[in-house]
């Protein structure tokens, strides 16, 4: 699904190589944790494979489809359709419901409102959200509204669900709520990769790579 050959990123200001010759193959339907250190790179990555950012160098292609070369738009159209993303920093919009938050995604799609209201209350239900549909963020618990997040990333049914700290402004019991959810999402087929300073943790994931200072470290060393 995912095939990264020598990524570069390297900001010229301050000549930062952010990102150093990462080599990546994510194959469909496994889950994986990148682990590192903070400043080690990890968002610069994750940035590169849901095509937020462009790299400096290398080749990636994503399901199939070469992306260098490709315009912005292009780019953009790949990543909405391949990929949904969690963040730490939940971003739901205020004052607007759990199913219309989740259900946004296929609004800019031009889905038709019942379509996009029963597919949002399918997901908030599977990540355990049923009883919430009509509540806003701001009644909704630092976990709860992560859950909603990831059904936003999920009601278009992505390849890839992209997750950079998901947990990490989370309280434990709130973040253990999550992981066992990826952990479902896992055993139902969903594609995971999700980014953590974590090393606990990330022993829940099926693969665990390291990256340190750019670049990413052979298994063993994780
Ligand atoms: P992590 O997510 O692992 O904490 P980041 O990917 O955010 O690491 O950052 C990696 C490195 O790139 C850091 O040294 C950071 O300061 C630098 N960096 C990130 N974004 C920029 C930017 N826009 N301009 C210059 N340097 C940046
Ligand atoms: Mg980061």
């Amino acid at each position: 699904m995912i095939h990264m050959r020598n990524i570069c990123k390297i900001y010229e200001r301050g000549r930062v190589r952010a990102v150093d010759g990462v080599n990546l193959d994510i194959a469909r339907g496994t889950y994986t944790a990148i682990l590192g250190a903070s400043g080690s790179g990890k968002s610069t990555l994750m940035h590169l494979i849901g095509l937020l950012d462009r790299p400096t160098g290398g080749t990636y292609a994503l399901c199939g489809q070469q992306t260098t070369g490709m315009s912005a738009r292009g780019r953009a159209a790949l990543s909405r359709k391949h990929i949904g993303f969690v963040f730490q920093s939940f971003s739901l919009v205020p004052g607007m419901d759990a199913l219309e938050n989740a259900a946004l995604p296929l609004a800019f799609r031009g889905v038709p409102r019942g379509e996009r209201i029963d597919r949002a209350a399918d997901m908030l239900c599977m990540v355990g959200l049923g009883a919430r549909l009509r509540h806003t963020p701001e009644m909704l618990s630092g976990g709860q509204q992560q859950r909603v997040a990831i059904a936003r990333a999920l009601v278009t049914d992505p390849d890839l669900l992209l997750a950079d700290e998901p947990t990490g402004n989370l309280d434990p019991k709130s973040a253990r709520e999550i992981l066992d959810l990826f952990d479902r999402l896992h055993a139902s087929g969903r594609t995971i990769l999700w980014i953590t300073h974590d090393r606990g943790a990330a022993q829940r994931a099926e693969r665990r790579i390291l990256m340190r200072e750019g670049r990413l470290c052979p298994e063993e060393e994780t």
